[in-house]
């Protein structure tokens, strides 16, 4: 496995790469990997003859508030991984190896990007797809694996190598769990032992709120019974939502597949979590 720190190193592996006919597949992480992120290379490795991981804390996606400073890390950790899973190349930048100190030019998608995490985290996506952009010119993937534990970012994403014309296949990839329920993240770290069993009503909450609007065809008692769960668990909905997956707009007629998101601080952690389905 070849490890690289420096982006034109990178991108000249993948152009001659690419010119030797081979396949690549990426998978861009903020590292501190967990079994959510290896089955993500695990459908990488399936896919491409060349599988690169990304481990990048990505300031830009970072508002100045948050826990860019904190982030977990454990780098040989995840090399370990990596290496255990049978990826080929590691691309770890320095942060000013990644960003030229001046650098000015954003990408931004304007639609989907709004609601949920983008309405409490406005800069954040645009961070996000800012880093991703310029990954993709890097390593030159001809797959993208992103995991729908961030599904609103896969849905931007797939939006943004469409408007741009990106030539990546972006390939979603379920959602990983522990056995109690809780969505795997790297975050999940810095829940006490109290904390974590209290999380667990998030992803309760979702489940019997997407029984119920199946069941009842209504969306407003079933949501607020779920924030009502989740707070009576001690946790600070930050939004549980249920939107359009194509427009992230409220369902209509339309509507082909919903999802029911919900993010939620437990102590001062912030977790994510979602389920997808067809109404
Ligand atoms: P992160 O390191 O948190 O930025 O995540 C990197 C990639 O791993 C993103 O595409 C995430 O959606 C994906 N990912 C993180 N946690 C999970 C999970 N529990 N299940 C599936 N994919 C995940």
């Amino acid at each position: 496995m070849q490890i690289f720190n420096n982006r034109r190193e990178l991108q000249q592996f993948a152009l001659d790469a690419k010119r030797s006919g081979k396949t690549i597949a990426l998978v861009p992480t903020m590292g501190f990997l967990h079994d959510g992120h290896m089955s993500l290379i695990d459908i990488a490795r399936q896919k491409a003859d060349i599988v690169i991981v990304s481990i990048f804390v990505n300031p830009k996606q970072f508002a100045p508030t948050e826990d860019f400073d904190r982030y977990p890390r454990d780098f040989d950790g995840d090399v370990a991984k990596c290496a255990d899973h049978d990826a080929d190349v590691i691309f770890a930048p320095e942060i000013d190896a990644m960003y030229d100190g001046n650098a000015s030019t954003w990408v931004e998608e304007t639609v989907l990007a709004k609601p949920l995490c983008g309405a409490s985290r406005p800069t954040f996506y645009r961070g996000v797809t800012t880093v991703v952009a310029k990954l993709f010119l890097l390593a030159q993937p001809d797959y993208a694996v992103f995991g729908l534990k961030d599904a609103q970012q896969c849905f931007v994403i797939q939006r943004m190598v469409r408007d741009l014309d990106f030539p990546v296949e972006i390939i979603p990839a379920p959602l990983v769990r522990d056995a109690d329920g809780l969505a795997l993240s790297s975050r999940n770290r810095y829940l006490s032992a109290d904390e974590r069993t209290r999380a667990l009503s998030i992803h309760r909450s979702l489940l019997a709120a997407k029984a119920r609007i199946q069941k009842e065809k209504a969306f407003a008692p079933a949501l607020e019974e779920a924030v009502a769960t989740v707070t009576a668990a001690g946790g600070r909905v930050d939004y549980i939502e249920i939107l359009d997956c194509d427009t992230m707009l409220s369902p209509d007629a339309n509507t082909r597949q919903v999802i029911l998101a919900a993010a939620a601080f437990f102590g001062t952690t912030r977790l994510i979590d979602n389920e997808i389905f067809a109404l």
